[in-house]
């Protein structure tokens, strides 16, 4: 059975509930996770409470050693991550060690806490006094995790949390926590103090007991809008800060001028890479000009045809299972209410996939898709490609803009004045030219907007300092008292 991390120590949940976490390319049952109890979240934040004074005394150059030595574990250890990565989540080994080197970077950009939480200093504000804005460590600060992402969402935040001078508890997704427990022996093993960070497994009852505890200053949260928007909520309501992100709906636009086969690829790879499970992922094309419509229909359904579906492990394998059967059920309802409403079957991932064991979708390429449909709004969370046309450039903004979600979007161009005139009109926060995952690395900060996150500071990056310290002034006079000198 799964165990909690507090004080440095695997130690068993109180928690009498679990949930199974199942290999989704063979439905076959890896181990359960135990559902932790508010006694849980206790432990946990009292031992990184206890730990914070001395973390906090610490030298921030000393704070970052353990994160350099992690980074190396981590280096060595990237392909059995990757492995573990694929084991609990299903999305391909090559997927796989893009994420763990995506955390690795976090671990990497954390090692420059030493200058990026710098203060400001000005002498003579006045006649002999001088001021300094200083950036301090709060104390306890928590994550929530989704399971899309088992190694590298956690560590958008807490490198950078311990770094900062904070201790830290973690709660990873339910579905699959065994990787990020593999990382905190790593980041054991290269000597951080016991207590700085902490892990505690679970599900609602374990979130909301973070969102309310007293001794908690700050929650970050990744998952579902709904669920975004309660932690949101509910941990304001008890006083911590908060940056909550939640789900989206990605479109991607092509204009005419683009270089059609390398937007139709980049457009599918965006939408079926971790079989859509990506807050990134593309979804909805928008084809706009006769080439657009005429090529990008086929070219993508010709490419979705050709892509080879199995298990994640299988070096011939291009795109995994989704994370479980409710999940493809879910998916597979949207499909058929999307047929119902009219839209047309270009290629058909349903076929044959209930012969194989585990989760598995193909790819499916639904044409004919128009603003009001439920699945050009809602999010997907698999690999379904859906085809659109609209009328221009401003047309497809207005589609974009008037959707709820806000966290990227992309366009296929080679205008330079349409790229512009895009990146400056729309509402998303995280805008691609050409570029069918805009994820911004790990020294640039990370989130949305809208309904796709709730909050003012965003994740890692310059963002994660503003996050994870308090600012103060300080204004200092001398009065020379003394004929010492
Ligand atoms: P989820 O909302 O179901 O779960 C996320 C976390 O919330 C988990 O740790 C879970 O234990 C907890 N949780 C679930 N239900 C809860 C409830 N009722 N009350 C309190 N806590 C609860 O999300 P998921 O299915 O794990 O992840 C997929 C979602 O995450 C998608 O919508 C995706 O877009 C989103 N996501 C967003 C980003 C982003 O950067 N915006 C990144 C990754 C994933």
């Amino acid at each position: 059975m799964i165990k909690n991390y507090i004080n440095g120590q695997w130690t068993a949940s109180t928690g009498t509930d679990h949930v199974d976490i199942i290999n989704p390319a063979t439905g076959e049952l890896i181990d359960q996770t135990p559902m932790g109890t508010a006694t849980d979240v206790d432990a946990a934040v009292q031992a990184a409470k206890a730990a914070f004074p001395a973390w906090r005394q610490t030298p921030v150059i000393d704070r970052v050693q353990p994160l350099f030595r992690l980074k190396t574990l981590l280096e060595a250890n990237a392909d059995d991550l990757a492995r573990q990565i694929t084991l609990e989540h299903g999305k391909t080994l090559a997927e796989a060690k893009g994420s763990v080197r995506r955390g690795i970077q976090m671990v990497e950009t954390a090692c420059a806490m030493p200058s990026m939480m710098m203060g400001d200093i000005l002498e003579d504000i006045a006649p002999g006094i001088d001021s300094q804005s200083i950036r301090r460590p709060m104390g306890v600060f928590a994550c929530i995790a989704p399971f899309n992402f088992p190694a590298m969402v956690p560590m958008w935040f807490w490198p950078f949390a311990i770094a900062a001078g904070n201790t830290f508890v973690v709660k990873p997704s339910e579905r699959v926590p065994l990787t990020q427990m593999r990382v905190f022996d790593l980041m054991a093993e290269a000597g951080l103090p016991d207590g700085v960070l902490n892990m505690v497994h679970g599900g609602k009852q374990a979130v909301d007991a973070i969102c309310a505890h007293p001794d908690i200053q700050g929650v970050s949260f990744v998952g579902s809008t709904p669920v975004a928007k309660h932690v949101y909520v509910s941990a304001a309501q008890a006083g911590k800060r908060v940056q909550s992100l939640g789900g989206a709906k990605n479109f991607m636009v092509v204009l005419s001028d683009a270089v059609m086969d390398k937007a139709a690829e980049t457009a599918l790879e965006s939408i079926i890479g971790c079989a859509g499970e990506r807050c990134m992922a593309g979804s909805v094309i928008i084809n706009i000009g006769d080439e657009a419509r005429r090529q990008i229909p086929e070219l993508v359904a010709a490419k979705a045809g050709a892509i080879r579906v199995g298990d994640g492990l299988s070096p011939d394998t291009d795109m995994g299972p989704v994370i479980s059967q409710a999940s493809k059920d879910r998916i597979l309802g949207m499909i058929q209410r999307a047929l119902d409403e009219g839209a047309e079957l270009l290629v058909d991932g349903r076929d044959g996939v209930d012969e194989m064991p585990g989760y598995f979708l193909k790819p499916t390429v639904l044409g004919n898709i128009r603003p009001e449909m439920e699945i050009a709004r809602e999010e997907v969370f698999g690999p379904v490609v859906m085809l659109a046309e609209a009328d221009s450039l401003d047309a497809s903004i207005d589609w974009i803009n008037n959707s709820p979600y806000g966290n990227t979007c992309t366009l296929f161009t080679t205008s330079g004045a349409a790229a512009r005139h895009f990146s400056y009109a729309v509402e998303p926060a995280m805008v691609g030219i050409n570029i069918g995952v805009p994820a911004p690395m790990a020294f640039f900060s990370f989130g949305g907007s809208k309904q796709s996150f709730f909050g003012d500071i965003r994740a890692h990056g310059r963002a994660s300092v503003d996050f994870y310290t308090q600012s103060m002034v300080t204004i200092h006079r001398w009065l020379k008292d003394s004929s010492i000198w």
